[in-house]
């Protein structure tokens, strides 16, 4: 019987699958995919088949109100659609997996612990992934789970890049610099000898921009830096997060303002970055769409703010070879990649506008000193193949 996969990205307000099907030698290929949106206010629950025709999209009943009831609505339907189909196992993105995963593992309770612990570091995700967890092992009991940690990909780094320099007491409690968006980094890293082999084994830069945005620097197709660290908040400007602010003024929101932990979370994780500057949108199309002053400030400073980003990491990768842009803006706006390659002009990266707005997969023109790429990531599908591959290894042991 051929194997299939669910792969499962829950968040606070959604909960993302993907069924995987492997049948004989063939590898995982895309079967269906979709979604439970509007989990808590008005629930729909839509899906396509591989090759994106829709199969269903309707709204649910308003009971559908956390991850237990999102996940029995795709399991009821996987049953409708497949039958009594081999369900190997069920692969989670998780979003932080601490210093103790550098690589993806089988859920036991123990493992479950632990990464509770986690939970204040990234509030608005890994409460959620773990909801997922627990709602699987409550509707399909016996089907073995794999967590697939965003920060994984990022172990191995220097120690000087995962250094917070705050005093040992407070290291050794676990603060440090983690990076996340590993499973896209991962994707990219593993396509790049057949989509862009002159610079697979070289410096480059992989520009995640989605409504979480990060870079992540490259020796060799592995992490050396990033620029989300401790939490999800560092680094580059989000739909609704800050990315770097000085931390001083986190201090002043408490002793100046006299604002509460919960207030400060809710600011920094959810009223801040484009939604924050503009006050209209966090999401990139509406700014762009719109001539508001404060629209075209929220998108100015997220190209400044890339250009900043991408000059340090070129410092800290000795040089650059390759740009590459993934993720939801990464991938669809044109304008968004070119004012970025035009803020990075100084390190040789000449953009092709032709090649920029087909997307075809090298943007800069011939000759460009640093080439620039687009390249559609695909986190689902590195789920799939972690959760195929520690599942096989049981089979195997047992
Ligand atoms: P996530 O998976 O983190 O939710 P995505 O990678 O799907 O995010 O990216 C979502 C973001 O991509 C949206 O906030 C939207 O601003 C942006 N986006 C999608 N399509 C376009 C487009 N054509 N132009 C500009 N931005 C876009």
């Amino acid at each position: 019987m051929d194997d299939y996969a669910v792969v499962v990205n829950a968040g606070s307000s959604s909960l993302k699958f993907s069924v995987l099907r492997r049948s004989g030698s063939t590898g995982w290929r895309l079967e269906s995919r979709g979604q439970v949106e509007g989990i808590g206010t008005a629930p729909r629950f839509a899906a396509k088949d591989g090759s994106g025709q829709g199969l269903v999209d309707q709204p649910l009943d308003s009971t559908v109100n956390d991850a237990r009831g999102a996940l029995g609505v795709v399991a009821d339907w996987l049953r409708e659609r497949h039958g009594p189909a081999h369900v190997c196992g069920v692969g989670h993105r998780i979003v932080h997996g601490g210093a103790r995963y550098t690589g993806p593992t089988i859920v036991t309770t123990e493992v479950l612990e632990h990464l509770r612990t986690l939970i204040p570091l990234a509030p608005l995700h890994q409460p959620y992934n773990l909801a997922a967890i627990e709602a699987v092992w409550e509707r399909l009991p016996g089907v073995p789970q794999v967590a697939c940690f965003d920060t994984s990909f990022h172990r191995g780094q220097p120690p000087v890049a995962e250094l917070v320099p705050l005093p040992a007491d407070i290291r050794t409690a676990g603060v440090q610099r983690y990076g996340f968006h590993g499973l896209s980094y991962e994707y990219i890293a593993s396509v790049l000898p057949s989509v862009a082999p002159e610079i697979a084994d070289g410096r480059v830069i992989v520009a995640h921009l989605g409504s979480g945005a990060s870079l992540c620097a490259m020796k060799n197709r592995k992490s050396v830096d990033s620029t989300l660290g401790f939490t999800a908040l560092d680094g580059l400007c989000m739909g609704t997060r800050p990315g770097t602010v000085d931390p001083g003024v986190i201090l002043y929101l408490f002793q100046g303002l006299g604002l509460s932990a919960k207030d400060v979370e809710t600011i920094l994780y959810k009223k801040s970055g484009l939604v924050g500057i503009s006050g209209i949108s966090n999401d990139m199309r509406a700014l762009l769409a719109s001539d508001d002053p404060a629209a075209r400030l929220a998108v100015d400073y997220f190209v400044y703010r890339a250009a900043k980003e991408i000059g340090a990491l070129t410092a800290v990768l000795g040089g650059l070879d390759a740009l590459v842009f993934t993720a939801g803006i990464g991938e669809n706006s044109a304008e968004i990649r070119r004012r970025i390659c035009e803020a990075s002009s100084w390190l040789g990266i000449e953009v092709d506008d032709d090649a920029n707005r087909r997307r075809a997969p090298r943007i800069s023109i011939v000759g460009s000193r640093v080439s620039a790429w687009v390249i559609p990531t695909n986190e689902e599908l590195v789920i799939a193949r972690h959760t195929g591959s520690l599942l096989g290894l049981i089979e195997a042991r047992a």
